[in-house]
């Protein structure tokens, strides 16, 4: 008996139980061979583990376990991850509605600093930007609570910001655009990536209105946790 001999069936085993769960072993596989060959023991091991797999995977994929794993499903909560993804929009919101309710109360955002006739048109002009910041902003809140509303607020958002930052380019080249202005766009381009990375989650991407079943292994996945 060599010293190391238990420590090299321990490896072997670990590589062995990652071949047959189909992941990368971590050692070479051909030097596990090699100890298989020359270990009964570990040959008799991984002739168990191999039944045993092979008898789980059917039991798993038989029609009463299927039915089982239904009724033990429950919605997976979020991650960490998602779950501070949507308080990042939620907040990017907030900012953008705040912006809009204090634009409404007449602060100035460097709006009417940029246009010299303030005549009644550049008003409506004005009034038109507050609803429509109010209106993403809120929406920006919804989704927050609601993923599912994400991927059409994305859509919006994205292409809003895109030509938005077009103009902003182009205004400020000729000198129609103050840095207040451009730094109030932030919460919307925020909320706009905060969108995409909700609906990139998948418990937005991958749900239909109801559950979804993949591969045999059912999973009810709700795009709202039930916390919030
Ligand atoms: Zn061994």
């Amino acid at each position: 008996m060599r010293d190391n001999e238990g420590v090299e069936c321990q490896v072997a085993r670990e590589a062995l139980s990652a071949r047959i769960d189909g992941e990368r072993e971590p050692v070479p596989s051909l030097r596990v061979d090699e100890h298989l060959r020359s270990c009964p023991d570990c040959r008799a091991w991984f002739d168990q583990a191999q039944q045993m797999n092979s008898l789980v995977g059917s039991l798993l994929d038989s029609e009463p376990a299927r039915r089982l794993q239904e009724q033990a499903a429950v919605p997976t909560p979020p991650s960490r991850y998602r779950r501070a993804l949507r308080w990042a929009l939620g907040i990017a919101g907030a900012v953008q509605l705040a912006l809009a309710l204090g634009q409404a109360f007449g602060l100035d955002f460097g709006m009417l600093s940029t246009t010299h006739h303030g005549t009644a048109h550049a008003a409506h002009l004005l009034n038109e930007s507050t609803a429509w910041s109010a209106a993403t902003g809120a929406v920006a809140i919804a989704a927050a609570v609601r993923p599912r509303l994400a991927p059409g607020l994305a859509c919006v958002l994205s292409v809003y910001v895109a030509l938005l930052t077009y103009y902003v380019i182009i205004d400020d080249a000729i000198g129609q655009v103050t840095v207040a202005r451009i730094v109030s766009h932030l919460p919307v381009a925020l909320a706009a990536v905060f969108a995409l990375l909700v609906w990139r989650q998948p418990e937005v991407r991958d749900t239909p209105p109801g559950a979804a079943a993949e591969g045999g292994h059912l999973k009810l996945l709700r795009s709202d946790d039930p916390a919030a």
